[in-house]
């Protein structure tokens, strides 16, 4: 699949020190069989290699120390661009009731979907939401939406199945209208394939309702059917947005390349999971991220960004703000930090003078190498030991220095650094902590 060629591609260029056009056009080979085995239509894939090409015989690329990893950060730019580059969002700026139509085959998800906005728009954005559905064919299907909303903390508005859909329709916008509900989602039947007769169902729903929203509700595991599924309705309605579902499952991305290409309409969502909160914004860079693997390459492309990780710089700040012990295991976390941000040296220049002293001491220089013997240290306590290094006694800590590789002299010698450091840390101030953490932020 696509993740593992890439991963293959990506293992092929780490080897080498420099791209040259030669190793450049067998990486994009594999590029692009691997997008056209995950489904992804041919023009799509012409003009994305194209793309990446270009950036990548460029500059970008070639100029780089590490050409493997800025490649990969290229295809992950130009993926993320594919697929509509930021996130789009709801557009409920209507007079109330705004109206959202979820259209789909069967199964895609809509009604599950349906219950799962309604949560979002209620608990999130405060709105006050009814749904209602059209969905007259499945007996159970309108039960399904009454115990969906349920859950959801929505309003139901009962129908049944001899109405037609497009009278229960006109009926819940006029209950919306007049008990001023600020949004109306309206559940449709699905069928099992494209069929005519649906989808001229759905263009009367459509012409009735004027929904501000029509979203069109895709399973992503479908693959290439995605695709035609996607053109039918996008040519049968104005849709405004597409949802992707069960993104939690091993679905491939080639669904969500094409279905953007196909429709040229922005990805709003992607479901993750069969209970209500299992609903996500749509994020294309992050679902570059699930289609180049999540794994190694990722690594490989923050690596390549040289960015802190926001979430454990966030984390760190907190935990030295409320005045909680800056303990070994944070040491660690930190040490790890500093080797993705291009070793300590480089840190080192970063930080305010009073602290970057005591690293220096800390690690006793500014060599990497001595970094890697604080890590083996470091890596061979327990979290607890971590936690709590006056638990380290003379056994404890000889099987320290055997599972590091270093004499028990050099972890007393690290414990005492890191005692120094951590009385220095109390002494910090908080603007200090915030000025540091800025400056490592880059
Ligand atoms: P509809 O026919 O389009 O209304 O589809 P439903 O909402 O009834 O969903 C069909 C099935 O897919 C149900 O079993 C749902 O629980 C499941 N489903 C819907 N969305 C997701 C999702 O994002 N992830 C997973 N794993 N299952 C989903
Ligand atoms: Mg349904």
């Amino acid at each position: 699949n696509l993740t593992t060629r890439l991963a293959k591609v990506v293992k092929t260029l780490r080897g080498q020190a420099r791209l040259t056009e030669d190793n450049i056009q067998d990486a994009l080979r594999e590029v692009r069989m691997a997008l056209l085995e995950a489904d992804v239509a041919l023009p799509v894939v012409k003009d994305f290699i194209a793309r990446v090409k270009e950036k990548a015989v460029g500059t970008e690329v070639i100029s780089s120390l590490t050409p493997g990893q800025a490649l990969v950060g290229v295809v992950h730019r130009e993926l993320t661009d594919l697929m509509g580059g930021a996130h789009t969002g709801l557009n409920l700026a209507t007079q109330p009731p705004a109206i959202i139509l979820m259209a789909g085959l069967q199964g895609a998800g809509k009604t599950t979907t349906t219950g799962k906005l309604g949560k979002m728009l209620t608990e999130r954005m405060k709105k006050k939401v009814l749904t209602v559905s059209t969905d007259i064919y499945r007996p159970a299907a309108i039960a399904q939406l009454q115990t969906v909303a349920q859950q959801a903390g929505i309003e139901f508005f009962p129908s049944t199945p001899d109405q037609k859909p497009v009278d229960i329709a006109l009926a819940a916008v006029d209950y919306a209208r007049r008990h001023y509900f600020d949004v109306l989602l309206v559940d449709t039947a699905g069928r099992l394939a494209i069929d005519q007769v649906m989808m001229e169902e759905i263009q009367a729903l459509h012409a009735t309702v004027k929904p501000i929203e029509t979203l069109f509700v895709v399973d992503a595991m479908l693959g290439q059917d995605a695709v035609n599924t996607a053109r039918a309705f996008n040519d049968a309605l104005p849709l405004t947005g597409v949802v992707l579902t069960k993104l939690d499952g091993d679905a491939r991305g080639g669904a969500a390349l094409s279905v953007r290409h196909v429709t040229g309409k922005p990805l709003k969502f992607a479901g993750v999971g069969e209970k209500l909160a299992g609903l996500e914004e749509f994020h294309p860079e992050r679902m570059a991220s699930r289609i180049l693997g999540m794994g190694d390459i990722l690594s490989l492309v923050e690596d390549a960004r040289r960015g802190v990780d926001e979430e454990k710089a966030k984390e760190f700040a907190q935990k030295l703000k409320s005045g909680k012990g800056f303990d070994l295991n944070d040491f660690k976390d930190q040490l790890g930090q500093m080797k993705k941000m291009g070793g300590l040296s480089s840190l080192l220049d970063k930080l305010p003078a009073q602290f970057a002293q005591a690293a220096g001491q800390l690690q006793g220089g500014v060599e990497d190498k001595a970094v890697r013997r604080i890590e083996g240290i470091i890596n061979s306590m327990t979290p607890l030991e971590r936690a709590k290094p006056e638990l380290l006694k003379a056994s404890r800590k000889r099987r320290i220095a055997a599972g590091a590789g270093v004499t028990v002299q050099e972890v007393n010698r690290l414990l005492s650094q890191f005692e120094q450091t951590q009385k220095m840390m109390k002494q910090f101030s908080k603007g200090g902590m915030q000025k540091m953490m800025r400056a490592m932020k880059g």
